[in-house]
């Protein structure tokens, strides 16, 4: 039974689970369809009154929802138009909805300081009579100002103080985890900022002092930018695990939003029982990223586009091939704070190669000279193989050829030659339709595609056709991860987990066809 909550103890919040999953639907039916799918795995719900036309209508329903399950925690949230919400009603409209809500069990109400301010106070008591209150604050613009705002919304009483604001920027999450440090031993506080850049406080608010945090019930859910549905929170972020002592990782670029890496990364860590969390970082600038690795701190960094060369400059050292192919795509923050880069695409076109063939001596031809293939071209002649260079570019060809002690071809001279392996370090082919090279032209044992959405380009469906021995793009990726993990744990990558979860995320999207929209996203390779 939900109980008379005019009677109900105020909860501990340290009896609340990490995660809130916000339910939004424009019909009462909905609202509870929902929240019946959710419940089983999340206790604690927000309902988000405010989405349904005639909020007041849900609420005897929420009194049936909470008699069949007493588990579940219930914030009502009714949120007006002028503080982000949807509500249109009048001020004393949400606080009736609020009160009812209260009244039909919701042990929790969400009240904007901005409806709280406008309150008579003893409107407020009323409330907080009723249920416990989650005083909230939402910046949908940017993170400033926490403490000042925090000031006054301890003017008025409640329960819980709940502090939202817009990361636009990667070190705006340390300022929000700063404030909920400051704050949280003498306050019950919810902290976090939304939006892609948010990633990292959604994560790690938890152990920064917020109480919980928000996810949404699935993708496409989200009731706020940056929303992580709560499968993920649950399984790959492992937030009922975070602590003082999880160590934080991730991958840093711009764009970032569509990698792979922290399903992969994440998958290696929960598998290997390695207490650590792996985040997407989107860093407009590189400044920004390295003000994190100190104040967050991370711990290590998987480097995609564009930083894999900018970054060189501000590591303390690196290994002499990363120097040589000038491109860092790992970094490891040591015990001493200091920076030390390697390059693991090395590592990714080697090992499946070597798998299939004795390098030294093979002949290797690289189509490509930008930054995956240098890696593959200085890798593979530190172990011997005989390396070939064929670039649309031929000045940027041949300057590599030289750097690398390799042999630029051109087009034409490429055709009257055989190879044991063909590699294509281009980007044609993430459009699904074009091939870098003909059927003709495909004089090799082995071809290795570099590209990984599609998972089967144009150049691998005329490799199989040909009967060829086919590396994927896939495969590179999770080889180069796999080396990252080595470097950043000391122990053994369980590769083949990683696969599996990357091959499946690939045919995910490719059935829902997402990669035709993902366009230079799709470069993030690491
Ligand atoms: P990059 O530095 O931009 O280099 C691109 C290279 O492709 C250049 O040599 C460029 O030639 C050539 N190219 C571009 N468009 C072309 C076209 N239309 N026709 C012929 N040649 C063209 O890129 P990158 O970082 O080396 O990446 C190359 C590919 O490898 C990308 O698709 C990336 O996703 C993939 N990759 C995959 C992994 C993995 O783990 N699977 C890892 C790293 C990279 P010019 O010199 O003439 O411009």
């Amino acid at each position: 039974m939900a109980g008379n909550p005019q009677h109900m103890p105020r909860l501990l919040p340290l009896r609340l689970p990490r995660v809130c999953v916000a339910i939004m639907a424009t019909t009462a039916a909905e609202m509870f369809e929902k929240a019946e799918a959710v419940v089983k795995d999340n206790s604690l719900i927000e309902l988000r009154l405010d989405y349904i036309r005639q909020p007041g209508t849900a609420l005897p329903r929420l009194r049936r929802f909470l008699e069949y399950h007493p588990e579940a925690l219930v914030i009502a949230t009714c949120r007006r138009v002028a503080h982000g919400g949807k509500f249109r009603g009048s001020l004393a409209a949400q606080v009736a909805v609020l009160v009812k809500a209260a009244a039909n069990g919701s042990q929790f109400v969400d009240l904007e300081m901005g409806s709280a301010a406008a309150l008579k106070s003893k409107d407020l008591d009323r409330l907080r009579a009723a249920a416990a209150v989650i005083l909230s604050f939402h910046d949908f613009r940017a993170t400033r100002k926490l403490d000042e705002t925090f000031q006054s919304m301890t003017a008025f009483p409640a329960d819980y103080y709940k502090m939202v604001s817009t990361a636009n920027s990667l070190y705006d999450n340390v300022v929000m985890m700063k404030f909920l440090e400051r704050h949280s031993d003498k306050h019950s506080l919810i902290g976090l900022c939304m939006g892609e850049q948010g990633t990292i406080s959604r994560v790690l608010c938890v152990r920064a002092g917020s109480i919980f945090t928000f996810a949404s019930a699935g993708p496409g859910e989200e009731t706020a930018p940056g929303q992580i549905a709560a499968r993920a929170l649950h399984d790959s972020y492992r937030i009922d695990q975070i602590d003082a002592a999880t160590k934080a990782y991730g991958v840093a670029g711009d764009p970032v939003a569509h990698s792979l890496s922290p399903l992969m990364m994440n998958t290696a860590f929960r598998r290997e029982n390695i207490n650590a969390v792996y985040l997407p970082l989107h860093a407009s600038k590189l400044s920004d990223l390295l003000a994190c690795v100190r104040d967050i701190p991370l711990h290590g960094l998987s480097i995609t586009l564009p930083y894999k060369q900018e970054i060189i400059q501000y590591l303390d050292n690196t290994d002499p091939l990363t120097e040589k192919i000038g491109a860092c795509n790992t970094v490891i923050r040591a015990q001493d704070g200091k920076l030390y880069g390697y390059n693991t695409d090395v590592a990714g076109v080697v090992r499946p190669l070597e798998q299939r063939l004795h390098l030294a001596g093979a002949k290797v031809l690289v189509v490509g000279a930008g930054g995956a293939a240098r890696a593959a071209v200085f890798g593979l002649k530190e172990r011997g193989a005989e390396v070939f260079i064929m670039n649309r570019t031929t000045s940027a060809g041949q300057k590599l050829a030289r750097q690398a002690r390799a042999k630029f071809l051109t087009r034409t001279q490429m055709r009257g030659l055989q190879f044991d392996v063909i590699i294509n370090a281009t980007p044609v082919g993430m459009n699904g339709t074009l091939s870098p090279l003909s059927e003709k032209e495909l004089n090799a044992r082995i071809l290795f595609e570099m590209v990984y959405t599609p998972a089967e380009t144009k150049l691998v469906k005329i490799a199989r056709a040909k009967d060829l021995q086919v590396i994927t793009g896939a495969e590179m990726f999770v080889q180069q991860g796999a080396r990252q993990f080595e470097i950043w744990t000391g122990k053994p990558a369980p590769a083949d987990d990683m696969q599996r979860v990357v091959i499946a995320a690939l045919q995910a999207r490719a059935a829902n066809g997402s990669h035709k929209n993902q366009g230079a996203s799709e470069l993030v390779a690491s």
